[in-house]
């Protein structure tokens, strides 16, 4: 299904605003793009940026758009669709992009007037990096996009969001809210929070080994730090807003290393073995799926080797 929109509204212009505006540009699905932020100096960079054919801070940009997009922080969600409520035109689409979905359906969905469709998504693609610079066309390009309609949702408005996700590059696939908030508490979530965790207890560490941390960090733990870099305030609002969800993988993600715990302890090297030989496969299987690549060194780069002292 090819798709054009009138007139697509973008608010919140971070990561996955900008990404979103830099790539309904790139696909040209949509005659006009309203960017609404409420942060001025946000707004300055989009403008220089060009990244829409409007900027404005005021939730009324929303008039006229055939599809809205939320962008913000989940736990801001509420809020913005109060906001915008009075200004979206009648048979317009709301969507949203938040990492958590149970939350936002019961967020926004009060909110939502009569008339008006709305259709949660959320593109599992993202970087650790916030705002309008680091946004980028192909971020959704081969990554998956859950859709998570309530059971009522008009059919034509779940098949435009789905083909506008298509049409910038993704993959779509629908669910409920509540099983998407299970599946990303341990595809995303708890990794998430491991890589907080360890780095959290790399930095409480006495000055001569945190020198140590960093120096040595290519034995795995740098890794850990990507993750850990990402949004503090979007990173805060998924987990208390996925609680329940993200808490039973912990549970389960302890009593798992209690046992590998045990393993070492006793010296159980079979079983350490065999446990290693499956985590393997899973890692083969993501990249036989496309979804991540295999070039060695997780795809970096090489340094370039340090110039000899006098050579050329
Ligand atoms: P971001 O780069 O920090 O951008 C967030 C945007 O929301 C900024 O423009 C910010 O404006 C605005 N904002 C913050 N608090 C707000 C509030 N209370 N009311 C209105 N606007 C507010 O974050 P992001 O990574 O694009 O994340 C946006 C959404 O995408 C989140 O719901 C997140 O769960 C979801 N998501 C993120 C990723 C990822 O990897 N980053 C992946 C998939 C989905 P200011 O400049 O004023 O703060």
């Amino acid at each position: 299904m090819s798709i054009t929109f009138d007139r697509i509204a973008i608010i919140g212009l971070g990561l996955i605003g900008s990404s979103l505006a830099r790539a309904i540009r790139k696909a040209g699905i949509a005659k006009s793009i309203v960017a609404i932020d409420g942060d001025e100096a946000v707004r300055t960079r989009v403008a220089e940026l060009g990244l829409a054919d409007q900027v404005t801070g005021e939730p009324a940009g929303v008039a006229g758009a055939d599809l809205v997009i939320l962008c913000v922080p989940v736990r801001a969600n509420a809020a913005v669709a109060a906001a915008i409520a009075p200004h979206l035109a009648p048979g317009a689409i709301v969507s949203d992009v938040g990492s958590v979905k149970g939350s936002v359906v019961r967020d926004v969905a009060p909110f939502i007037p009569e008339g008006v469709h709305f259709v949660p998504a959320h593109p599992v693609a993202g970087t650790e990096h916030s705002g309008p610079d680091a946004g980028f066309a192909e971020l959704f390009v081969n990554r998956w996009s859950i859709l998570t309609p309530p059971p009522d949702a008009a059919s034509d408005a779940v098949a435009r969001v789905r083909a506008f996700w298509e049409a910038i590059g993704s993959n779509v696939e629908v669910m409920t809210p509540e099983h998407h908030d299970l599946v990303l508490a341990i595809t995303s979530h708890v990794p998430h929070l491991i890589a907080y965790n360890i780095v959290g207890t790399a930095a409480d560490m006495e000055k001569v080994t945190q020198g140590e941390v960093i120096k040595f960090s290519a034995g795995g733990f740098r890794d850990f730090t990507r993750i850990a870099a990402s949004d503090p305030t979007m990173w805060r609002d998924v987990f208390l807003t996925n609680k329940e969800a993200v808490l039973e993988m912990l549970g389960r993600f302890s009593e798992d290393l209690l046992a590998l715990q045990r393993m070492i302890r006793w010296g159980d090297g079979d079983a350490l073995h065999a446990l290693f030989t499956r985590t393997r496969a899973i890692r083969r299987g993501i990249i036989a799926s496309g979804q991540e690549t295999a070039a060695p060194n997780f795809g970096r780069q090489p340094d370039p080797l340090p110039k000899p002292e006098g050579g050329n």
